[in-house]
């Protein structure tokens, strides 16, 4: 076998042996003779922007380091020369592409995964690099459209995640370049941020270029890209890239698992998006929490709630922007934060609570992955039980049990604390950015497993998320959180997701529709007639 998947991938990928011949000839490159193996690449097309999506692990940072010239393939062999290259992908799409790229004809302006390292080699402020990557007289633009002026005079090492990110995206669009890569260019990114960037991304790259984005928020890989790849297989082992399809019908296809073109099942089951107002299930009209006006504040920083209540079996979603007091009401709510002014007290309910920031001495009394599971469920590896299934298989943590606590990367930690509390039999469960980190396979099967507790067992979830597909398909209502970041923020009642979404997108400028075909949630191309159509009737959220 493939040594991860005995029987049947959990995915419903095909075993390694058993690659048809046709998939096998596509082979691009291997890392090392039993390394991940990548079959086939994706296709950039001039003028358009081709999107990349995938779970973690399945080869679409190694095509796009392929793509932007850092990777030489090696076509599953020690070294592969360019002619080899070259005569595999002859009579296809990429032949040209490839050639180009092997003459120094494709000049390359790259956004890698990994922001942080970057500032490893990058020193200086951020206003001085700037104008120094400035080759297309861009400068005022990007600083406007992705919120840097308060920045240009700060020493890149010393940003936030998220502002090095904006940084770094401005620094590849103001490049003349051939081809414009973005690895996951809205990590650490809050809704507005996110759209602004997705913005720059369409709006100021010359038409013409080549653009390749790889994304998770399936809302902003929407709404950037006009074609999409799905590359399937088994995360780690080896990855195949899909035909390209349109972005619309391609997502889609991903949604229901199922690729027509390649004939292949890529997951067991589809995601359905639903309104709340559709959705089969009830919530009690029974007030579980409820909190008067609350009052914080923190250093130059003030926090009002308006007053409000939850129900049971209703999962409350928590929206706004990066420093705005999110995390800050989340901390009232399991009582690490006490209100100036009001009461919050909830200390008769028992709380799972998964924080936005997790470290490793969270789990300090603890050594390995299976330790700190055993500890939450002692049937944790029942692989009848619902939480097998549904958590530690999707998540992928089976495969990481026997890994020590200590040396687990960023998004190891973010799956073991969310798998904690989701294990946990609690009556009110916090979440707060659980999607940060997580592939696009992993955020849906958490939002779904969210949702599943909720609803079994009766309970009350609040869930921040800067997602917002994954918000449309768990929110019941949401609380709308607005002000200046940093200095006041005011959080709304819970509302209806069609009333908060409303509220929330207003401020952004932004509308979105359903999708006909799954019910997804769509961004509208800005100046489209919908968009148009639905900013003048107020109805900036369809919820039909
Ligand atoms: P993705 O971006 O889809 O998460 P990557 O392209 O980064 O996936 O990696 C695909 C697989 O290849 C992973 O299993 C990763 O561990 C492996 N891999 C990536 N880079 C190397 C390398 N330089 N040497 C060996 N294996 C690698
Ligand atoms: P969000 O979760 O919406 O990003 P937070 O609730 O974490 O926002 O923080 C809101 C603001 O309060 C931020 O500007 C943050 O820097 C500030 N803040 C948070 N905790 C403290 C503290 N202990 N002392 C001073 N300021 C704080
Ligand atoms: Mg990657
Ligand atoms: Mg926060």
């Amino acid at each position: 076998g493939c040594g991860i998947c005995i029987k049947k991938c959990p995915f419903g990928a095909i075993h390694i042996e058993n690659l048809p011949e046709e998939v096998e000839e596509k082979l691009v490159h291997r890392y090392g003779e039993n390394g991940f193996a990548l079959y086939g690449l994706p296709i950039p097309k001039q003028g358009e922007v081709t999107g990349i999506i995938g779970r973690n692990g399945a080869g679409k940072s190694t095509s796009m380091k392929i793509l932007v010239g850092l990777l030489k393939p090696n076509l599953g062999k020690e070294e592969a020369t360019w002619d080899e290259i070259l005569a595999k992908f002859k009579g296809t799409e990429l032949f040209n592409y490839l050639k180009k790229l092997k003459d120094g004809k494709i000049k390359a302006a790259y956004k890698p995964q990994y922001v942080a390292q970057v500032t490893k080699v990058l020193k200086g402020e951020v206003g001085q690099l700037l104008k120094k990557a400035d080759e297309r007289g861009l400068f005022k633009d990007v600083v406007k459209e992705l919120n840097l002026e308060h920045l240009l005079d700060r020493d890149v090492r010393k940003l936030s995640g998220g502002e090095l990110q904006r940084f770094l995206i401005a620094a590849v669009i103001v490049k003349d370049a051939d081809v414009y890569a973005f690895d996951e260019p809205t990590a650490y990114l809050d809704v507005k941020e996110r759209m602004n960037a997705a913005r720059a991304i369409r709006n100021l790259i010359p038409k013409s270029r080549y653009t390749l984005v790889i994304e998770h928020d399936l809302a902003v890989l929407d709404y950037v890209s006009d074609l999409v790849h799905i590359i399937y297989g088994v995360p780690g082992v080896y990855g195949i890239v899909s035909h390209p399809y349109g972005v619309r019908v391609g997502i889609n296809h991903y949604i229901r698992g199922f690729l027509p073109a390649e004939n292949m099942r890529i997951r067991d089951r589809p995601i359905v998006f639903k309104a709340p107002e559709a959705r089969e299930r009830v919530i009690s009209t029974e007030k579980y929490l409820e909190w008067p006006e609350l009052y914080k504040k923190l250093g130059s920083f003030e926090l009002t709630v308006e007053s409000g209540e939850a129900h049971r079996g209703e999962i409350v979603g928590i929206l706004g922007p990066n420093g705005i007091g999110k995390t800050t009401f989340i901390k009232m709510l399991a009582g690490i934060i006490k209100p100036d002014k009001g009461e919050l007290y909830t200390p008769q309910l028992k709380l799972a609570y998964k924080p936005q920031y997790v470290v490793p001495e969270m789990f300090k009394n603890f050594r390995t992955v299976r330790d700190v599971l055993r500890k939450v469920r002692r049937d944790f590896l029942d692989t009848s039980s619902w939480y097998y299934v549904e958590v530690i298989k999707r998540l992928g943590l089976n495969k990481m049990l026997d890994k020590e606590v200590k040396g687990l990367s960023g998004g190891e930690l973010q799956k073991l604390a969310v798998a904690v509390a989701l294990g946990m039999e609690a009556d009110l469960y916090l979440f707060d950015e659980p999607s940060a980190f997580l592939d696009v396979e992993e955020r849906l099967a958490v939002g779904n497993a969210i949702r599943h507790i909720v609803e079994s067992q009766g309970v009350t979830a609040f869930v921040v998320d800067h997602d917002l597909v994954m918000m449309d398909l768990i929110a019941d209502r949401v609380m709308v959180f607005r002000g200046e970041p940093g200095k006041r923020g005011h959080a709304h009642r819970p509302m209806s997701l069609r009333e908060g979404m409303n509220l929330f997108l207003k401020d952004l400028g932004i509308t979105f529709r359903r999708d006909a075909d799954t019910g997804r949630p769509r961004v509208n191309k800005e100046g489209s007639k919908l968009d148009r159509m639905q900013k003048l009737s107020g109805e900036y959220y369809y919820t039909l």
